[in-house]
């Protein structure tokens, strides 16, 4: 079997979904760990194709345990990057902790840290592991891609992947080896306070390993068969009637511990994103609530203390399944407390591109950035959202923000994302992966009401046509110790239509968002030594008689003696950031965690001199070479200004922050930096410029 072939016969499906796409991609690539998408990996399977990658590709992928589970399963990340160079600030600067003088307590740094960043995780939720298959692809197209495409090459040499396909192994594993659909993470804890922890949970009670349905006849129940397709159950509305038999379902489940309550006690904890920093409250402990305090479970906690000790991160993304949209933030927050030009980034750049690629209608407004003010009049006329008028466009179906902008008020709080942008500096999305009606090919148009009876059908009929009906359990007679006589039946909870369905609509899901996130790693900042130049002015014996003077980029020198064992050198070094977005996120420039860039010349003390500019320079951040549209009209307009002028708590006024005006730091992608330094002999020199998420990079100098 050819290399060609090989990808093929994985992607068996391939030709039905496009084959432009994968030969864009790594098409030619060896495929040395196997992976096919035609059913789901589950926890067990993740797993081992993580490991088998970590083990099969040591010179680009290193796995790390980046927390456990209450369960006690591993939280992996795979980072892949190559692991055979980039470096790190801390191999030329000791860093040490300011708190603890003379204690070497700062963790050495790896050398994939010095590249710039990007977060990709999938089920947040354990049964949204669409994210975790979408994941794996991106893992396959990026190992398999290594040394065969260019593009996945260059950026495994410059750029960092931190992949992690499972935040909430647990959800996973309940959801598809157990079949017992579970959004929250696990606890061991005594819901019901009876001594007892988890006793009372859902029950697979015909042991067919998913938890599907129990159905009674109930003279009060609310739901009848539905005429169509008498598999399904139809919900009747609060005040609809109907003469047909009325049944009572629930889930397949017992009273275990008889005190009349069903799964009142069950593995299921709290909703892992509702339990970030960003926006966080107490939501009285309720099940599937926010937890007890931010980070209260150690999956969410991980999360937030891998990023908070790896800064190199500037994308991320935390895959989730409903709806095949873009939740971008913020949750909590309307846009004006957003910085304009992170807005700009988001609606313009990022979701222009994404609505493209899922083939959604891109607003007028992003496509004609110049005419926004035209924009903003006419919503005047037409809309009451304050924020939309604001901005000059009402956010579209496929990228949105879950503040409601109509209503004034957060929706959501604790959320991954919001945390990821607001707090840690990143362009970070919450993308719901599945929309059936668009992943799924001649998916019946669904119009009117009932949609979500229609959805049900159509899915039926697909699994039936495409899965042998495989997805359903057929209704079966069933004595119910409490409930009597009934029939279990339903979807099997793998399938129940929340996750992109195995095979061609998963392997497009994975194929469109491989494409989205490519497109987003090739938008990361990337500094780099330009140009370095030394320039001899003179040589003396005595450096504490050489003066030197500097205003603006003009040096003036008073000579010392002509002769002599030391060398007065001007060195010149020019950095550039050559990617397209800004070293920082804008929001990110006034986070505590941050700092600018910042260009070190570094000799030995003994033998160097510095006579004008220390050692350590600052740079402010580096702008990127893109063009942000939109941007000077976001920051001009109302919101805008109010966002400006706003400082976030804890900032003292005129404190070295990147926005403080006064100090007028240089604009622009380029820097030039001048030294003077008396150098005795030939004293060897290092330029390294680092940026916390532009990367880390280093040059030697000679001086002739
Ligand atoms: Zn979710």
């Amino acid at each position: 079997m050819n290399l060609l072939s090989k990808k093929l016969w994985s992607y068996s499906l391939a030709c039905l979904i496009g084959m432009a796409s994968f030969w864009g991609g790594s098409s030619f690539a060896a495929q040395n760990v196997k992976i096919s998408f035609d059913q789901y990996h589950g926890y067990n399977g993740t797993e081992n194709y993580i490991n088998k990658v970590a083990q099969t590709y040591p010179n680009i992928t290193k796995l790390i345990e980046i927390g456990k589970s209450n369960m006690g399963r591993p939280i992996h990340v795979l980072v892949i990057s190559n692991m055979n160079n980039g470096t790190t600030i801390d191999k030329y600067v000791k860093l040490t902790n300011k708190r603890k003088e003379g204690v070497n307590n700062v963790t050495p740094m790896e050398s994939y840290q010095g590249k710039p960043g990007h977060w990709i995780c999938g089920a947040v939720h354990g049964n949204e592991y669409t994210g975790t298959e979408v994941c794996l692809y991106i893992i396959d197209n990026l190992v398999s891609g290594y040394g065969s495409d260019n593009e996945i090459t260059k950026l495994i040499d410059t750029k960092t992947f931190y992949i992690c396909p499972m935040v909430n192994p647990d959800g996973v594993y309940n959801s598809i080896e157990r079949g017992l659909s579970q959004r929250s993470n696990s606890e061991m804890k005594d819901n019901d306070g009876d001594g007892k922890i988890n006793e009372d949970g859902p029950d697979d009670l015909n042991k067919d390993g998913s938890i599907t349905q129990f159905r009674y006849k109930d003279p009060k129940g609310e739901y009848v068969i539905d005429d169509e397709d008498p598999r399904l159950m139809v919900r009747l509305g609060s005040d609809e009637t109907s003469a047909k038999q009325k049944y009572s379902v629930i889930r397949e489940d017992k009273d275990n511990d008889g005190d009349g309550k069903y799964s009142e006690d069950s593995e299921s904890g709290i909703d892992l994103n509702r339990n970030f920093p960003e926006g966080w409250f107490q939501d009285n402990g309720m099940a599937g609530g926010s937890g007890d305090f931010p980070t209260s479970a150690p999956e969410s906690r991980a999360v937030v203390e891998f990023l908070t000790n790896h800064r190199n991160v500037y994308m991320a993304q935390f895959y989730h399944t409903s709806g095949g949209f873009t939740y971008r933030p913020m949750g909590t927050a309307p846009h004006s407390q957003m910085h304009a030009k992170d807005v700009a980034v988001f609606d313009f750049i990022l979701g222009k591109k994404y609505l493209e690629i899922i083939g959604e209608e891109v607003p007028e407004a992003w496509q004609k950035p110049d005419s926004l003010a035209k924009f903003k009049e006419e919503l005047k006329k037409t809309s009451k959202n304050k924020y939309a008028i604001d901005r000059g466009y009402v956010l579209p179906h496929g990228w949105r923000v879950s503040y409601d902008e109509e209503r004034d008020r957060r929706y959501s709080y604790g959320m991954a994302a919001d945390w990821a942008y607001k707090q840690y500096g990143t362009y970070s999305l919450c993308i719901e992966l599945w929309n059936p009606a668009k992943d799924i090919p001649n998916f019946p148009e669904i119009e009117g009401d009932e949609t979500r009876l229609k959805t049900q059908r159509a899915l039926l009929k697909y699994q039936d046509e495409k899965h042998g009906g495989i997805y359903f359990v057929p209704w079966k007679r069933y004595k119910h110790p409490e409930f009597g006589e009934g029939e279990i039946g339903g979807w099997k909870s793998q399938y129940s239509g929340g996750n992109a369905y195995p095979g061609e609509p998963l392997l497009k899901v994975c194929e469109n968002h491989w494409q989205y996130e490519l497109f987003r790693a090739g938008l990361l900042p990337e500094v780099e030594i330009k140009d370095t130049r030394t320039n001899v002015l003179y040589t003396t014996d005595n450096v504490s008689g050489a003066t030197v003077t500097q205003k603006g980029d003009q040096i003036t020198v008073k000579k010392g003696l002509s002769q002599g064992k030391y060398k007065i050198v001007e060195v010149t070094v020019n950095i550039e950031n050559t990617g397209k977005l800004a070293t920082h996120v804008a929001e990110g420039s006034q986070l505590a965690g941050l700092r600018e860039d910042v260009v070190w010349l570094i000799g030995d003390h003994k033998k160097i001199t510095f006579l004008q500019g220390d050692p350590f320079q600052k740079l402010g951040v580096l702008e990127g070479q893109m063009e942000i549209p939109a941007y000077k009209d976001m920051a001009n307009s109302e919101q805008g200004q109010q966002r400006m002028q706003q400082r976030r708590p804890g900032y003292p006024e005129g404190s070295d922050r990147l926005e403080d005006e006064n100090r007028q730091p240089q604009k622009g992608p380029k820097r030039e930096i001048k030294w003077v330094i008396a150098v005795e002999g030939a004293a060897p020199l290092t330029v390294v410029v680092t940026s916390q998420k532009g990367g880390t990079k280093v040059k030697n100098l000679t001086i002739q």
